[in-house]
C-alpha cells in the first residue's frame, strides 16, 4: 500500500488516541459546527459527541458567541495561524466543576487554550482544532504563591508589635513626600514624637508590660490619622507620622490631640492599669530643607527641646533657637 493511500488500520488508532487524550479536542467547521468532540470533552460536558455532532458551539454555548471566542476561531481561519490564549487572561472557556482531588479548593476548571488551523488537501483551512488544557494544578498553585508572595510584602512592612509601618518602609515614605512635595507644593509636616520616661515602665513592671503600652500607643496613632497620613514606628518607643497638606498650625493642633488622647488612655494589664505620657516635635518641610535627614533632624530637635521643657507637650521646630 502506498504512503498516501488511506489506511483505515491507521486510521482507527488514530481516533483511539484523540478519543483518550487528557486534554479536550474540539474540530469545527467553517459554520462553528461540532465534528470532532472527545472524550474528555464528553466526560466533563456531560454531553456525548453523538448528541452534538454536527451541532454549531454557539448553539450549544450562547454564552461563548458574544465572547473573545468567535473572534480567534474567525482569525485562525483567516490567516492560518495558531491561537491561545492562557489562563491568566482568562480562567476557562467552558465553565467545567473541579473535580481534582488535590486542588479541590477551586471550583471551576482553569484551562489554556489553543485554537489550531486544520488544513485539506489542497491547502485551505476548512477546519480548525481547539484544544482545552486543564491547568488547574498549575494555576491553584501559582495563586497559592501570590498570596504568599503579597503576604510576605506586608510583613516586611509592617513592625510586628504594633502592626505600624517598621522603619525601612516609612523612610521609603518620607522619600517618596520629601520628592512630591518639590513637585507640587502642598504643605507637609513631620511630627516625631516619644513615650516619656519609658525605661520606668520597664524598669518598674517588666518589658512585657512596656510592650502593652508601645501597642496602646500606636492604637491611639492610628486612630487619630487619616487615611493620607503615613505613620510609622521609627524604634522603640518612637513614632513618626507625616501629615499632608496641613500647615504647622493644625499639625500643632493633631499634636495636642493625639497627646492627650494618650494622657487619657489607661492601659490595663494583669492587675496593673498603666499611663503614660509623649513628648512632640513638629517640623513643617520648606525649601530651606537640604534632605529628608535634615527633615528628620529637625523634628528630633523640636522633640529634645519638648523634653528639655519638661515633657508631655508639643513643640514647633520653627519656634525652638536655632
Ligand atoms: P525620655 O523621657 O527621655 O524619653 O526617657 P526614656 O526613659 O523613655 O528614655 P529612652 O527614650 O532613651 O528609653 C527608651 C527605652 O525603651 C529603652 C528601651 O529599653 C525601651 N524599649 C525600646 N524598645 C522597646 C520595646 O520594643 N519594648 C519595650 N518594652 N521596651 C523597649
Ligand atoms: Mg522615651
Ligand atoms: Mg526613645
Amino acid at each position: 500500500m502506498s504512503n498516501n493511500a488511506f489506511d483505515m488500520t491507521d486510521f482507527h488508532w488514530l481516533i483511539d488516541m484523540i478519543q483518550s487524550v487528557d486534554a479536550g479536542l474540539i474540530v469545527l467547521n467553517s459554520k462553528y459546527e461540532i465534528n470532532v468532540w472527545n472524550t474528555f470533552m464528553e466526560n466533563h460536558s456531560a454531553r456525548s459527541s453523538e448528541s452534538i455532532r454536527d451541532s454549531s458551539i454557539f448553539d450549544l454555548y450562547p454564552e461563548l458567541k458574544l465572547n473573545w471566542l468567535k473572534k480567534k476561531i474567525d482569525s485562525v481561519f483567516q490567516l492560518n495561524n495558531r491561537a491561545f490564549s492562557s489562563w491568566e487572561q482568562r480562567p476557562y472557556l467552558f465553565k467545567f466543576n473541579n473535580y481534582r482531588p488535590i486542588t479541590g479548593s477551586e471550583p471551576y476548571m482553569y484551562q489554556n487554550i489553543s485554537i489550531v488551523p486544520l488544513n485539506s488537501i489542497d491547502g485551505n483551512v476548512d477546519r480548525v482544532c481547539i484544544i482545552i488544557y486543564d491547568v488547574t494544578d498549575i494555576a491553584s498553585q501559582r495563586k497559592e504563591l501570590q498570596n504568599v508572595n503579597i503576604e510576605l510584602k506586608k510583613l516586611s512592612r509592617t513592625d510586628a508589635l504594633t502592626g505600624l509601618t517598621n522603619r525601612g518602609h516609612w523612610e521609603e515614605c518620607l522619600n517618596l513626600e520629601y520628592k512630591r512635595f518639590h513637585r507640587d507644593k502642598i504643605p507637609r509636616v513631620l511630627i516625631m514624637f516619644d513615650i516619656d520616661h519609658f525605661k520606668n515602665v520597664n524598669d518598674t513592671h517588666g518589658h512585657p508590660a512596656g510592650d502593652e503600652v508601645i501597642k496602646d500607643v500606636a492604637n491611639i496613632l492610628t486612630d487619630n490619622q487619616r487615611g493620607t497620613d503615613f505613620s510609622g514606628r521609627y524604634g522603640g518607643e518612637e513614632f513618626v507620622i507625616i501629615l499632608t497638606n496641613v500647615t504647622e498650625q493644625s499639625a500643632l493642633i493633631f499634636s495636642e490631640r493625639l497627646r492627650k488622647s494618650i494622657e487619657k488612655s489607661v492601659v490595663k494589664y494583669d492587675d496593673l492599669e498603666l499611663k503614660v505620657t509623649v513628648s512632640l516635635g513638629i517640623s513643617e518641610l520648606d525649601d530651606s530643607c537640604n534632605d529628608t535627614d535634615e527633615w528628620l533632624k529637625r523634628a528630633d530637635d523640636a522633640l529634645y527641646t519638648a523634653k528639655g521643657l519638661g515633657r508631655n507637650n508639643s513643640v514647633l521646630y520653627s519656634q525652638t533657637k536655632h
